[in-house]
Parts: structure tokens; sequence; C-alpha cells
């Protein structure tokens, strides 16, 4: 029944595309980048700075369409702030029926208005929260991370009450802006009535991938592996529940698609490094996929290439759990 729900019957039939969809095993994670737009303008972020162009709603969904084709099984609807795209409950509502797994990445700041739309259709959501109240939030969430920090109370009470079912997944950069606030989280949220044996935990080290990170906007977040490790040592003593992702590790991770439809992937830079010695990341784009260039992507054989040197499994590298 795909075939008749597809929103792109002209490729199902043969063509180009979807023979070389079916050709191979695509990644098993697919990060959709829908939208360069936010309200926010966090100093760490990794997203894209400069406006991509978005590509309509008819080429994301037929774009889901041959990464179903691919055999990718989970799709990320982040960007920046996924939110503002108008049709992104079509685009998840349609992966669904496809039977992808969803996770939405959301800052949630307009959770309130669009949640009721998009929730029926995400498996798993993840919000940030860097801060164990407002004011050490907007330390590292600007502007307006005060009101961020309320959003994403609100919004994972919300979750903990009406989708029983959805993962619920916390996430927190450490950086040197807030890393002597990380480990009053959780208590934080307890106190604010959240369940955090509901919610999973993840703590990312700060890393400065994207080429606007530079000299001393670096020198101001980036923190040591030996100082993220030791906050790691001590969530485990406080025995926490978390997964935990030093930037050492946090290469060669993800297959992205910008708005524009260019396939991407972020790679490390072995000539560069930062001053605490972590090699710095460029991207790689391998091509196009939105419908104007499909059939004149230069890079099919590369991306055949790197996928098969990936093992076909562009997944996240396995973070260091709390096993305890
Ligand atoms: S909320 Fe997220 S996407 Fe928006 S600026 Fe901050 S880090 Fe970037």
């Amino acid at each position: 029944m795909i075939d008749a729900y597809s929103p792109a019957p002209e490729i199902q039939q043969n063509s180009f595309e979807t023979e070389f969809a079916r050709s191979f095993e695509g990644p098993k994670a697919l990060d959709l980048l829908v939208t360069t737009e936010c309200m926010m303008r966090c100093q760490f972020c990794y997203a894209p700075q400069k406006r991509i162009p978005e590509m309509s709603c008819d080429n994301w969904l037929r774009l889901i369409y041959l990464s179903y084709l691919m055999h990718t099984e989970n799709l990320i609807f982040t960007g920046r702030e996924p939110l503002l795209l108008e049709f992104l409950p079509n685009l998840l509502q349609y992966a669904k029926y496809l039977g992808q797994r969803t996770t939405l990445s959301t800052n949630a700041m307009l959770f309130p208005p669009k949640y009721g739309k998009v929730m029926p259709f995400v498996d798993e959501i993840g919000i940030p929260i860097d801060g164990f109240d407002a004011t050490t939030n907007a330390l590292m969430r600007q502007p307006n991370g005060e009101v961020q920090f309320e959003a994403a109370v609100e919004a994972i009470k919300v979750i903990c009450r009406e989708y029983p079912g959805v993962e619920l997944t916390i996430r927190t950069v450490v950086s040197a802006l807030n890393l002597d606030f990380v480990l009053q989280i959780p208590e934080a949220l307890t106190r604010l009535g959240i369940d955090i044996q509901r919610v999973r935990w993840k703590l990312y080290q700060f890393n400065p991938i994207g080429n606007h990170f530079k000299g001393s906007l670096m020198e101001k977040l980036c923190i040591s592996t030996d100082k993220f490790i030791s906050l790691w040592a001590m969530l485990r003593e406080a025995e926490l529940w978390f997964e935990c992702f030093p930037a050492v590790v946090q290469d060669e991770t993800y297959a992205i698609v910008y708005p524009n439809g260019d396939l991407v992937t972020t790679v490390v830079d072995t000539q560069r490094t930062n001053s605490f010695g972590f090699p710095l990341f460029k991207t790689k784009i391998f091509g196009n996929l939105s419908t104007k260039f499909i059939r004149t992507m230069t890079s099919w054989r590369q991306w055949r290439e790197e996928l098969k040197r990936a093992g076909n499994n562009w997944v996240r590298i396995p973070p260091v759990t709390n096993t305890q």
C-alpha cells in the first residue's frame, strides 16, 4: 500500500532514484535537518549558522520514501528548530506510515501550540536542559534561556502525563559555562515534580563541530575530556542514570540531510586541532537529493563507498553508559 500512499508516484516505477535506493543498504539513522531557522542563538550551536533554503513538503516526503527504500530505520527530525517548519506533522506522519522510527529534537519553545499535531507520530523526543534552573540554563542558551528552561520543564511534564509510550531524553551539553551546575540538574528536576527515572539523560561534552568555532569562543566553551570524565565519575557516585558522550569519540557518526537536500556527514579534519588537542570537524557534502538535482548528483559512487566503508551502519557511536 506504500505505492498508493506515496506523495511521489513518479519515482516509484523503476526510476533512477528508486533503483538506486533499492540497490544498497542506506544509513540506519538519518538526521533530517529540516530548517536552519531558530528563535534562539546559543553560542555552542552545532547547526549551520547561515540560512539554507528549504525544500518543499513534497520533496521531503519523497526523500523520506527514498530513505525507506534504502532501509533507513531511524529518522531524526532536527534543525535548528524543527517545530518552526509548518508541514513537520506531515513528514512525521508519513515516516510512521512507512514504519520508520521517529525522533524529534526540539528546544520545546513551541511545544504548547504544536505538540498535539506532532506527538502522535513521535517515538522519541529529545529536549535540552543545560542548567539546574532558569538562570543557569541561560548561561548556555541565548537569548531567553530562562524562558526555554520553563518551556522544557513544562513539555517534559506534558509528555510524562500524556504520552507514556514516548521515549523521553533530556540532553545536556557540558561546556566551561555550565560544568559546575550539571550535577544539580537531576535533583532540581525532581523538585519540580519530574520523575527522573522516566527520562533518559544524555550528557555531551561540548565539541567544536562546524567552522564557526574559533579562537576566544572555543576557549570560552571547551572543557578537557579529563574534566568531563570527572563529572561522569561524580554522577556515577551519585548513582544517577545517564549516557555520556565524550568529545573524543564523536567523530564521523552522522549522516545528515540539509534543508536544501544536501546529503552531508561530519568528518574529522586531521590537519587541525583545537587548543585542547581535539581534532576539528568539517562537513563533507556527497550530493543533493532534491528533485532538481538528484539525477545530476556527482557523488553517488563516493557515497556508496563511504557507506560500504562504514559497514552500512552510520549510527552514532555507542555512548559510555553508566552501568551501576
Ligand atoms: S536552541 Fe538548539 S538549534 Fe537553536 S540556537 Fe540553540 S542549540 Fe542551536
